[in-house]
């Protein structure tokens, strides 16, 4: 796979667009031009990979539209150094996209396929400080808690309380909860031992966060 300069040039006119849709945080805005999204994308939409929209990727999920990863990510509000938690790797774009904001990152994907294939782009990338995980991400990853961050790229019909205990004192959950056909982000924070503020935000459509695991056939 090359990243060439006119993927760049894409990329920059990416990051323009974004910031006309009101993305304001430049550090977001540079970690959307370093990564090579079409490295993600299956060859028959690499040529789209900077338009700013989902693409299916396998096992019927999707890449997320470049804009939500964006939106999520000023969201997190991350710090270099953060320990962050994803759910939903995916292709492993956004999880891309945090890890060169210097997170430490750990990240988990329900299908087995998409993270084996998400851990190999990571090594294509020399993104090697991502720690990903086959699990199902409901419960969260309680043996790394907690976290400064919890990030949720599946729609959920709740919020899953395991995730909310996961966060440290000040730590920020971003989640879109609501049906199969429309979800609105949360942003919650915790901010003591027992109690969270709750923002509710944009409307989104995202694939459902789903139980258990699928193994590889
Ligand atoms: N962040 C991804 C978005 C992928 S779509 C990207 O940038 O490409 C959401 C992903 O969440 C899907 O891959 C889906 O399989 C996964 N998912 C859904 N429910 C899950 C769960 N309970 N635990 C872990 N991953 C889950």
């Amino acid at each position: 796979m090359e990243d060439s300069n006119r993927h760049k040039g894409m990329r920059k006119r990416l990051a323009e667009k974004l910031y006309e849709k009101g993305i304001r945080d430049e550090n977001v805005l540079s970690a959307i031009q370093a990564i090579p999204r079409h490295f993600f994308l299956d060859k028959a939409f690499e040529e789209h990979a900077y338009e700013d929209k989902a693409f299916p990727i396998d096992e019927h999920q999707t890449i997320s539209q470049p804009y939500t990863v964006a939106y999520q990510t000023e969201l997190l509000q991350v710090k270099k150094r953060d320990k962050v938690l994803e759910i939903g790797t995916g292709s492993g774009y956004q999880s891309a996209v945090l890890a060169v904001l210097g997170v430490r990152l750990y990240t988990i994907e329900r299908h087995e396929l998409l993270h084996q294939k998400a851990k190999k782009m990571f090594e294509v990338l020399g993104l090697l400080g991502i720690r990903s995980y086959f699990r199902d991400g409901f419960n969260g990853l309680g043996e790394f808690a907690p976290f400064d961050k919890i990030i949720v790229t599946a729609g959920a019909i709740e919020v899953p309380p395991a995730l909310k205990k996961q966060l440290t004192i000040g730590g920020i959950l971003v989640i879109p909860v609501g049906d199969e056909t429309h979800q609105k982000m949360l942003k919650i924070t915790r901010l003591n031992q027992s109690d969270y503020q709750e923002e509710i935000l944009s409307n989104f459509r995202f694939v459902p966060l789903l139980k258990g695991k699928n193994s590889k056939k």
